[in-house]
């Protein structure tokens, strides 16, 4: 069941998108009354406000406007890992879902969830892109600095994406999220094969205690049986797992039900990645969520700076996730999310099909 109800304590709105019809669309499924504020540019707002802010605090106050620069970015991954090749539009910045992990505690540091309007600006853009390299296959998601359908009630971006991509031979689109707000993508139809809906998964003790905001799992994998009856292709992120008292149980018993559930051929690919932080992102997370256990256990730092579980105790994890899903029949490509090369040597969890469709053949 959705969580969030996406109400604002204000909403400012770059002057110029000020009738701009995604913003009026917004505003009219924003049903209480705030405050609206308009601003003539986006760049100056986010310099006059800038500062540490609660992830909650962000969450009630809404910009709409048009974002700058590079609208297709390659995800920066991770100095010294192995990169999946994925690339990101930024479409929303910002997200209420509140995971106390979550790494843009340590680097947004805007007062506002930003919502990018400028959808033709993102579609023309991406048209161009995909026209000059028909003989390459982008991977890309709207997933890296927010999560893709929190906000899709009031967007209904997701109309608009699906519609979009269909047009286009050589790019796969991923939806990324770990809430079951898919009313709009049940209305249509994905008839392209390139749309891909992947859900973060956890066991429900780590929902409940790190994805304040989160859908329990019960209502993500209902809401996969039912996007793979639109016609929607799945895919399964294990990330981050985090090292609990009866990991194996809790992580074997998530496996077991999605897999009595879900049809693995309906399943693109499974990402694997453990937790990770930044010495930025500790302190954000000490300061925002106090309470939380995930920071009580060993972690090495890596050549990326970030801190991880030692290795030996990383590849357990995966190594019981990789027999546990073998187990449950599970025959999806599996890769991992920003881990080191002695990692995938000594696991080696890809097969040709990831490589093809995660690594464009690479490795
Ligand atoms: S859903 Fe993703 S983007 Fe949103 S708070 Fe959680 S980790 Fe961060």
């Amino acid at each position: 069941m959705n969580k969030i109800k996406n109400t604002f304590n204000n909403i400012f709105i770059e002057t110029k998108f000020k009738r701009h019809y995604k913003t009026l669309e917004i505003l009219d499924n924003i049903v209480e009354n705030q405050e609206i504020r308009y601003i003539d540019d986006i760049l100056s707002f986010m310099k006059d406000n800038d500062g540490a802010i609660n992830p909650d605090v962000r969450s009630k106050t809404l910009f709409l406007g048009g974002m700058r620069g590079e609208i297709l970015r390659k995800c920066p991954g991770s100095y010294g890992h192995i990169c999946c090749n994925y690339s990101v539009i930024n479409l929303y910045i910002g997200c209420p879902i509140n995971c106390s992990y979550c790494i843009l505690q340590s680097y947004l540091n805007q007062p506002a969830t930003i919502i990018n309007v400028d959808i033709e600006n993102i579609f023309s853009n991406l048209r161009n892109i995909f026209s000059a390299s028909k003989d390459r296959l982008f991977r890309i998601g709207t997933g890296e600095l927010g999560d893709s359908l929190v906000y899709d009630d009031i967007t209904n971006y997701s109309i608009d994406f699906v519609n979009f991509f269909t047009e286009f031979d050589n790019a796969i689109f991923e939806f990324k999220t770990k809430t079951d707000k898919i009313a709009n993508l049940l209305k249509i139809v994905p008839n392209k094969g390139n749309i891909v809906v992947g859900f973060s998964v956890n066991p429900d003790i780590i929902i409940n205690s790190e994805e304040k905001n989160a859908a329990a799992l019960d209502d993500r994998i209902n809401a996969m049986r039912l996007l793979i009856q639109k016609g929607y292709l799945i895919a399964l992120h294990f990330d981050p797992l985090i090292l609990i008292d009866n990991f194996e149980y809790e992580y074997e018993t998530v496996i077991k039900k999605i897999f009595s559930q879900i049809e693995s051929k309906k399943i693109q690919w499974i990402s694997l990645g453990a937790f990770r932080y930044t010495t930025d992102l500790k302190k954000a997370i000490q300061s925002n969520y106090p309470d939380t256990k995930i920071l009580a256990e060993e972690f090495a730092l890596c050549e990326d700076k970030k801190f991880r579980y030692l290795r030996p105790v990383r590849a357990q994890l995966y190594k019981f996730i990789l027999n546990t899903l073998k187990s449950a029949r599970s025959d999806v490509p599996v890769y991992f999310c920003m881990e080191s090369p002695q990692i995938w040597n000594e696991l080696k969890p890809h097969n040709d099909q990831i490589k093809k469709i995660v690594f464009g053949d690479k490795i």
